[in-house]
């Protein structure tokens, strides 16, 4: 008999939930993507304690259907790709079918969901991946989670949790990129009781600027648009004078993803030039779209990452659409442009 042995479905999670599930935020991230993938017009996201307490997200999406509700939590479990064909052409914010059984697996977790409007639907009750229940429940469309005591049955991540403060500012900042990643749908974010911030949904960009930064800040972004081949660009960019002390403000969006790169960023930054002060950066929400084979999303648990296969030219495209827009107004004094 050798020695090597196939891992049980319950410890894969686990040490799946060790990539997937790094802090609560982690939780917000995936659970607000997968109502997003869910074609949800509304979002609430209700957070107690940092996350470590609560975390509710009620969405009126498409819902999960009665027979489907167990199975949501297995492992490699999705209904978004069924191929290995699928992975060049994903549109969707999931794919991986991991989220949900590697949170179950370090929480508990309650699940109400409905895929009609017949007022009937199922609930599911898990603490530490193991089934505690699963009924029949009263529930309108969509789906309707919690996430109680993350890291309960994991103490050692427990333990680097850092403060209530910290771990809310993590979470507010997904909600902030998600909101401006989607401004047709309505997001709401509250924190023991405290509303931290509201989205109409109506589709706006600039008004989820102006919720997220202020209308100060909104009033100061210049529209940005441009096509080429491949890609095709539109949100809204700084001027030179409102800068902040890192790239942090600079949210690129590819194909309604949230993604974070360093050189889509760094290009955006090359196109203001001399325009910007030293060690300051722009404020900028960037959507860019493309074709999904030219985008491979596939690169980390979290799919923040992407690697382009045209970067080079993606790159310039960004710094010379951002230096033209740049360019145009660069002379207008601010406050004197025609209306
Ligand atoms: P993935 O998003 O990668 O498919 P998840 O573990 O996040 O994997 O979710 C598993 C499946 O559960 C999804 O493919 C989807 O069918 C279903 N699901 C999860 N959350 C929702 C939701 N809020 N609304 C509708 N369906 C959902
Ligand atoms: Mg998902």
């Amino acid at each position: 008999m050798g020695v090597i042995r196939v891992l049980d479905d319950h410890i894969a999670n686990q040490i799946a939930a060790g990539e997937v599930v790094e802090r609560p935020s982690s939780v917000v991230k995936e659970l607000v993507e997968n109502a997003i993938d869910a074609g949800s017009t509304r979002i609430d996201v209700t957070v107690e304690d940092g996350g470590l307490a609560l975390i509710r997200i009620a969405d009126n999406g498409s819902g999960i259907g009665a027979d489907d509700l167990e199975r949501a939590f297995q492992r490699h479990a999705t209904s978004k790709i069924s191929s290995g064909k699928d992975l060049f052409h994903i549109r969707t914010l999931g794919f991986r079918g991991e989220a949900l059984p590697s949170i179950a697996a370090v929480s508990k977790v309650e699940c109400v969901s409905a895929s009609d409007d017949s007022g009937l639907g199922r609930r599911i009750e898990l603490a530490g991946g193991q089934l505690l229940a699963h009924e029949d429940a009263a529930a309108s469309r969509g789906t309707d989670i919690r996430i109680k005591e993350l890291f309960y049955n994991t103490p050692a991540r427990l333990k680097y949790m850092k403060t209530i403060q910290t771990e809310l500012g993590h979470i507010s900042d997904f909600i902030y990129r998600l909101a401006l990643s989607h401004p047709q749908i309505a997001f709401l974010l509250k924190h023991n009781g405290n509303t931290l911030v509201q989205t109409l949904g109506n589709g706006d960009l600039l008004s989820v600027i102006a919720a997220i930064y202020g209308t100060g800040v909104a009033k100061k972004m210049l529209p940005i648009k441009g096509e080429s081949l491949d890609y095709r660009i539109s949100g809204y960019i700084c001027r030179p004078e409102e800068t902040r002390a890192g790239r942090h403000a600079i949210s690129t969006v590819i194909n309604g993803r949230y993604i974070r790169n360093y050189a889509v960023a760094q290009a955006l930054v090359k196109a203001y030039h001399t325009l910007l002060p030293i060690n300051r950066f722009p404020i900028a929400v960037l959507h860019i779209e493309m074709e999904p084979s030219l985008l491979d999303v596939n690169v980390h648990p979290s799919k923040m990452e992407v690697r382009f296969s045209k970067e080079p030219e993606l790159l310039e495209f960004v710094e010379e659409t951002a230096a033209r827009i740049l360019r145009g107004t660069a002379h207008i004094p601010q406050g004197a442009q025609p209306q």
